[in-house]
């Protein structure tokens, strides 16, 4: 409890960002702590240190930031998946629906393999369509995905259920309604 009124302190809330009615959970907060930032690391680290993680997948842009020190911590490689034509090789695309419109995420084709378990990090869940897409790419490059960690969960927008029906287990260490 103390631990997520800790981070809920150091994070700030921004009201009507990007547009009107919406509050922003704005991380950077958490980065330039470093008790908080390192906190997060050291929690998502002692949860999947023992599940035979071979790899950290962390999506463009806000989860880099905590998958790739996740990934170093559990001394595992990181994997980005990213907005497209940032990847320079050979890349696997998959579009997925938003609140208007459509986006498309990719991952180099050869960045895992069938043996890989993988690990999804980003910083918030809220519809699970960020997620969603990064659980396709993985697994259409033949690794096996079952875990995405989350800092910030928003349970009223249904991402969890959405990763539910794809037998990924969420993980968020705080939630707002
Ligand atoms: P979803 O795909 O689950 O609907 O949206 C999650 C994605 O949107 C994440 O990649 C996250 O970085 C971004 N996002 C949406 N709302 C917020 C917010 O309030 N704060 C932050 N930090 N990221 C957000």
């Amino acid at each position: 409890e103390s631990d997520i009124s800790f981070l809920k302190s150091v994070i700030h809330d921004v009201p009507d960002y990007p547009i009107p009615g919406i509050i922003f959970r704005d991380i950077t907060g958490i980065l330039d702590d470093a008790k908080a930032f390192q906190l997060c690391i050291d929690t998502m680290k002692h949860r999947y240190q023992d599940l035979g993680i071979t790899k950290v997948v962390g999506t463009e842009a806000r989860g880099f930031l905590f998958g790739a020190p996740l990934a170093l911590a559990m001394g595992v490689g990181f994997v980005p998946v990213r907005k497209p034509g940032k990847l320079p090789r050979e890349t696997i695309s998959q579009t997925y629906d938003l609140e208007y419109g459509q986006d498309t995420l990719e991952i180099h084709q050869d960045a895992l393999t069938k043996d890989d378990v993988v690990l999804m990090v980003d910083d918030l869940l809220a519809t699970g369509g960020t997620i969603e897409a990064t659980t396709l790419l993985v697994r259409s490059v033949g690794a096996t995905v079952g875990h995405a960690a989350f800092v910030i969960g928003l349970p009223g927008l249904k991402g969890h259920e959405r990763l539910q029906a794809l037998n990924v287990d969420v993980f968020s260490m705080i939630e707002y309604e």
